[in-house]
């Protein structure tokens, strides 16, 4: 078989395997409902380890359900990892992550074919990653499984995070089968591709993000707790309204940050604290608020970046480099490893929506994107980024600035 034709069956395998995973908690309206531990999230879990064993990979949980596909290539070697997650946000996308986890497992599978040819000289192993519960919608905070593994977050407290039905992350990994107890493979890099939910690529034509960093992120937890009483009989000045008081605190949320550029989120902070203390006096009503889920400012690593656009180049793709302000589990691993992310266009900007939508011919291009980047980490292009990496950042810095 010519080598166009092998690759062109690659891309269709590629793609029947991604609208596969798609029917996995499919919704009317073309989304998919995965929430973390859910039946439909241990659904995907078992197509991934499935597929992992049909391609002689072994599969390895670990104790927050995180998944490892791994290769080896180079006995006791440290590995590249390459993932994303297949949960989902409630009536989520179909692309948001489950794209990002089976593109690398197509990569890890034409890496290790392509090893086996001796097309190239690994250095490291290689692994697919589905990381557990990257979305939060279910179980905060979001994020979860990579950070635990980056050693951001700790495993016992995580284990007791509960839904709002009071099932814990411990609880409901157990249920599903996919509490593990292996131990993790070691990073010594990480690369990640995935929808980019912003319309950047989109409007401007082109094939590829390569990502140098993310916002930063500051989640406000708000409870608004009013009073009990009776329809008739309570005087409109004696109520304690918590609905209404919650839905001026959702508006006031809404209009401070359209009045903050991104830089000044500390600032828009405070004005929503603020602004809901009035609220309180206003009502009537008490409104608890707890800083939740703070994450700095983060830049990929140079070296990676130009690694990325050093690869694209040779494959024809056009690309540029765009920020991301949504959080990804490359943004807790690229603490630890040095990480790349690329992003393929998302249809009208959409995501964490039924409609969300990247078009076949993108979401190949960024398999072989991938892969080409990949190719280059295992080859050690990033060794020096990781020393750089490992001396210069402490766990704390995910909680911080
Ligand atoms: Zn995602």
């Amino acid at each position: 078989m010519q080598k166009e034709d092998a690759m062109h069956e690659q891309d269709a395998r590629f793609l029947t395997d991604f609208h596969e995973v798609a029917t996995i908690g499919a919704t009317p309206a073309g989304g998919v409902e995965r929430q973390a531990a859910t039946d439909a999230d241990r659904q995907t879990r078992d197509w991934f380890a499935k597929w992992a064993s049909a391609e002689g990979l072994e599969t390895r949980v670990d104790a927050i359900g995180n998944m490892f596909a791994c290769a080896t290539l180079v006995p006791d070697a440290p590995y590249i990892f390459v993932g994303s997650h297949l949960d989902s946000q409630p009536r989520g996308g179909r692309f948001d992550g489950a794209y990002g986890v089976i593109a690398a497992l197509h990569t890890v599978s034409r890496l290790v074919q392509a090893a086996k040819k001796n097309e190239f000289t690994p250095t490291f192993n290689v692994a697919a990653v589905n990381w557990f519960n990257e979305e939060g919608g279910r179980f905060a905070p979001s994020i979860m499984g990579s950070s635990v593994y980056a050693g951001f977050f700790g495993l016992d407290e995580m284990h007791e995070v509960t839904d709002l039905e009071g099932h814990s992350v411990r609880g409901e990994l157990d249920r599903i089968g996919y509490l593990g107890n292996d131990a993790p493979p070691e990073a010594a890099g990480y690369a990640e591709v995935h929808i980019e939910q912003g319309r950047i690529l989109e409007r401007e034509g082109i094939d590829i993000g390569v990502v140098t960093g993310s916002w930063y992120t500051q989640k406000l937890d708000i409870e608004v707790i009013g009073e009990q009483s009776h329809t008739g009989a309570t005087a409109m000045a004696d109520r304690h309204d918590a609905l209404v008081a919650a839905s001026k605190v959702v508006v006031a949320v809404h209009d401070v940050t359209a009045e903050f550029p991104a830089e000044a989120v500390k600032a828009a902070r405070d004005k929503i604290i603020a602004r809901a203390a009035e609220i309180e006096r206003e009502h009537g009503v008490t409104c608890n608020i707890r800083d939740f889920d703070i994450r700095g400012k983060h830049f990929f690593t140079e070296e990676g970046i130009a690694l990325s656009e050093r690869v694209l180049d040779e494959q024809g793709f056009s690309h540029r480099q765009v920020y991301t302000m949504a959080g990804h589990d490359s943004v807790a691993m690229n603490l630890r490893v040095p990480s790349v992310m690329m992003f393929v266009p998302s249809v009208d900007g959409v995501s964490h929506c039924e409609r969300e939508f990247t078009t076949d011919k993108d979401l190949v291009n960024g398999v072989h994107a991938l892969t080409g980047v990949v190719t280059r980490m295992l080859q050690g292009d990033l060794a020096d980024g990781r020393r750089w990496q490992a001396a210069s950042v402490q766990p704390s810095m995910l909680a911080q600035q």
